[in-house]
């Protein structure tokens, strides 16, 4: 891990991609830098479930922003499950069910929600877990489909209404599910706002695609301008 940390720190904007850590399958995990350091940190990760990775194409085009935002993308949590073709990991396992906060046990591998056999039993919540408290970015952004539109709930609400509106989505407020990612940072960083965007069915036009740039870009405004930024 403080190999890790000091490659993050090293990693240049808009340089190689850094490689966090392997799938179960040994495909590597890695994540971008874009934007400007100086900018309020930003953590997009465009899919944890192998058959909901339509936000791909929105890490995609963030990589190429100039924008006042330290942004960092994690183009795909979950690469085993989309070479698979299948929601969860190499294991079977639903890798936003697997996190330790109101985790709920029970069920077998390949079972649409199944947890894991204990939280953070997976390779990649980890990996995910440790970039985000190494990070404490402000906001995370987690794309998932095909509800189509914008969760978030208690201290997320503020940043996820302003994503919705940005990106022309439904506001849903409703309280987060046993042992998800976004449960897990809402409970361990408060202070900062993770939610979730369930893009609609099928892949995106290019402009979905900008709108949710933009999305991404007001949101990031919308920070700078709350509080005073924390390094
Ligand atoms: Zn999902």
């Amino acid at each position: 891990m403080r190999q890790l940390a000091a490659a993050l720190l090293a990693l240049s904007l808009a340089g190689p991609p850094l490689v966090l850590g392997r799938s179960t399958d040994g495909r590597p995990i890695v994540a971008v830098r874009a934007g400007d350091r100086k900018g309020p940190r930003v953590l997009v990760f465009g899919c944890i479930h192998g058959t909901e990775c339509a936000g791909i194409a929105i890490a995609r085009a963030l990589e190429r922003i100039h924008a006042h935002i330290d942004l960092w993308i994690v183009p795909d949590l979950d690469p085993d499950g989309l070479a698979l073709g299948r929601r969860q990991n190499g294991r079977g396992v639903d890798l936003n069910a697997n996190w330790s906060s109101q985790w709920r046990g029970g069920g077998k591998r390949w079972d649409t929600y199944y947890p894991g056999p204990r939280p953070f039993s997976e390779r990649e919540t980890r990996i995910a877990r440790n970039l985000i408290l190494r990070l404490r970015p402000r906001a995370t952004i987690w794309f998932h489909q095909h509800m189509n539109l914008v969760w978030a709930w208690g201290g997320s609400s503020r940043a996820g209404r302003i994503y919705a509106r940005a990106a022309g989505m439904r506001f849903y407020h409703h309280r987060w599910l046993h042992g998800t990612a976004t449960n897990w940072q809402n409970h361990h960083l408060p202070g900062s706002a993770a939610f979730t965007v369930e893009l609609p069915a099928g892949r995106l036009t290019a402009r979905q695609v900008r709108r949710h740039v933009q999305a991404v870009l007001s949101l990031a405004g919308s920070l700078g301008r709350s509080h005073s930024e924390a390094h």
